[in-house]
């Protein structure tokens, strides 16, 4: 038997129509190749003297009839129609081989070749070398490495008779034309497949590197595959754990739910990550089976479950980024559908390397977009926890300075042990006062449920609000306050309330933490879309590393001299959040022992 190549090949079922008959309306020949093999098959009609010439081309294990010339009657039944290949390598093996031609005389012909193709209702003359209706013409086409990849065959002399040695000649000689223009139409066909695969697989991983979550990625760039790929159908499985934590999933594109059996599952898993580690794209259908790591008996699983989807053949494509394998797609053609080309597989292997990347990314994504929802949720229960702790404190604070000024009243004389005593619960319950303050105060503007709500705010108002309120601590350490405003005014977006905590309780560090008899500046000014708030002291600075954890909570610096002063810890931490929330940022500039300059900007109004 002659060899040719079955490449990849599409099913036929064992009840297909007959061979010969058309099966299928799908057909890649491009209009401009057919034109070239209708003009051949012309040529071989008129010039060689032929009622009929029909051109196929090899796909998979049959032949397709993709031109014809001469007989309306022949050109209607036989164009489109499909015939197995097996039944005419059969018949070869009897012809008389007459170079590129192969003649098998009608009482040679084993099969009922009929089915075959299509024979011309016509009386032979009476004539020793006359043409029967059954006779049998073909030049089978090889390429170069010797695959079959077409057929011409002919039929009905115009004379009646077998062709003569010279007519012989030249039709040895359009068959060899034939040949070549069929095998560069094949190169054209792969190489457009090769083409429109590739860019159908960049479009759809162009589409999905902008899609940010897993299953929207996939839902986009599936319709792009199925046409990229000339596929009936596709879907997806990814393996491990996808953003909402489900263990493997499957995406089928729309319009057709595949409810892939669990069994099927954990064989792809297995299948996939096979096929990563070699790089290569499986191809399954009865006569291609997948690798050694697939039994015989999963393989029909496998294959049973397929034609029950009416499926005939499918790419089975690992998905993968580096060393990992992260899941395959599943392209999948019809029964009669054509064969895959090897350009399919290697563009596939290559959309499995870029929906891997695209896939890595979404999942990065999704985990850091989990990670900012959990991180909110805890910034949101740990405000509550604070704001409840707090209130809860109020009462008892409450009641013990309640009870405090009740029994400085009531008591006549306090002797001085007492005295000390009650100081001390009354500096303390001061202190808890502060503390609680300024927890709720952090817990309100921390709090991701209780956003902004902001409005123009001229801040000129505020600063001036605020040198008054710590006059009376400045005066008291000999410090003098100025400020530094431009006549109109500086408006900032946000809320008032909270702009007026951040120039106190910068105003106050500053006051609470400078040496007497010095000098602290606060200066405002627009500077471009900015406002710029600077509160600078001549105070006994800031160590580098106490720099560093400024703006922590609770945070008080281990300089002596600063300890000295009162104070929670929480000041700047409340500073910080208010200006973050208003999209502005702090900065610090400061050295021990010469001062501090604490510059606040926020983003300016109109
Ligand atoms: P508090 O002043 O209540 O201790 P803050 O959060 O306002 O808390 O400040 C944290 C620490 O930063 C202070 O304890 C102090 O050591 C240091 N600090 C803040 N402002 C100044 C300043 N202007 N000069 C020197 N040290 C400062």
């Amino acid at each position: 038997m002659p060899e040719h190549d079955p490449g990849p090949t599409v099913d036929v079922p064992r009840d297909a129509a007959l061979p010969g008959v058309a099966t299928s309306s799908v057909s890649w020949v491009d209009d401009e190749t057919r034109e070239v093999l209708h003009l051949i098959a012309e040529g071989i009609t008129e010039l060689v003297g032929f009622g009929v010439a029909a051109i196929s081309i090899a796909r998979g294990d049959e032949f397709e009839v993709v031109a014809v010339a001469g007989s309306e009657s022949a050109r209607e039944q036989l164009l489109g129609s499909r015939s197995k290949i097996e039944i005419l390598l059969v018949e070869l093996a009897r012809a008389d081989d007459w170079g590129m031609f192969k003649f098998i005389p009608h009482d040679r012909l084993g099969n009922d070749m009929t089915t075959w193709g299509w024979v011309p209702d016509v009386e032979p003359i009476d004539a020793p070398d006359a043409w029967h209706p059954l006779d049998m013409l073909v030049a089978p086409l090889h390429d170069q490495d010797g695959a079959l990849r077409g057929l011409v065959a002919i039929d009905l002399p115009t004379d009646g008779l077998r062709p003569s040695q010279s007519q012989r000649r030249l039709l040895n000689k359009y068959a060899a034309q034939t040949g070549r223009a069929i095998l560069v139409s094949l190169e054209r066909e792969v190489l457009t497949e090769q083409l429109e695969t590739a860019r159908a697989a960049r479009n759809a991983v162009r589409d999905a590197s902008a899609e940010l979550t897993l299953s929207t990625l996939l839902d986009e760039c599936q319709p792009a595959l199925v046409r990229g790929f000339r596929a009936r159908g596709m879907w997806i499985q990814t393996f491990g754990e996808d953003g909402a934590g489900n263990q493997g999933a499957i995406h089928s594109n729309g319009g057709f739910d595949v409810a892939v059996p669990p069994a099927l599952v954990s064989i792809a898993e297995r299948a996939a990550g096979a096929a990563w580690r070699a790089q290569r794209v499986d191809l399954v259908s009865r006569r291609h089976r997948v690798g050694t790591e697939i039994t015989e008996a999963e393989t029909n699983l496998i294959l049973s479950f397929l034609e029950g989807i009416g499926i005939g053949s499918i790419l089975f494509v690992p998905i993968g980024s580096g060393q990992e394998c992260l899941g395959n797609f599943v392209l999948t053609r019809g029964l009669h559908d054509p064969a895959w080309t090897r350009a399919s597989t290697d563009v596939a292997l290559d959309v499995g390397h870029d929906l891997g990347r695209a896939i890595v990314n979404a999942r990065a994504y999704e985990r850091e977009q989990q990670l900012v929802r959990e991180l909110q949720a805890l910034d949101s229960y740990k405000s509550q926890l604070i704001a409840t702790v707090s209130h809860e404190l109020k009462t008892p604070i409450t009641a013990i300075q309640g009870n405090l000024e009740l029994l400085e009243q009531t008591l006549e004389e306090i002797d001085p042990d007492a005295r000390q005593g009650l100081d001390a619960i009354d500096r303390g319950a001061r202190r808890l006062v502060r503390v609680v303050e300024d927890l709720l105060l952090l817990a309100k503007v921390g709090d991701p449920g209780n956003p902004l709500i902001p409005s123009p705010v001229d801040l000129r108002p505020i600063v001036d609000d605020v040198r008054e309120l710590t006059a009376v601590a400045a005066q008291r350490r000999d410090l003098t306050v100025v400020v530094e405003a431009p006549p109109d005014p500086v408006v900032a977006i946000g809320d008032s309330g909270e702009l007026d905590r951040v120039v106190n309780n910068l105003v106050s560090n500053a006051v609470k933490y400078t040496p007497e008899g010095r000098t602290i500046r606060v200066t405002l000014h627009r500077e471009a879309d900015e406002i710029v708030l600077s509160c600078i002291d001549e105070g006994i600075g800031i160590s580098p590393t106490d720099q560093t954890r400024l703006f922590d909570e609770f945070f008080r610096s281990t300089n002596p001299q600063a300890l000295a002063q009162p104070g929670t810890g929480l000041g700047l931490t409340i500073v910080d959040r208010i200006v973050a929330r208003h999209g502005g940022r702090i900065e610090v500039e400061s050295e021990l022992g010469a001062g501090s300059t604490f510059r606040v900007r926020l983003p300016a109004s109109g």
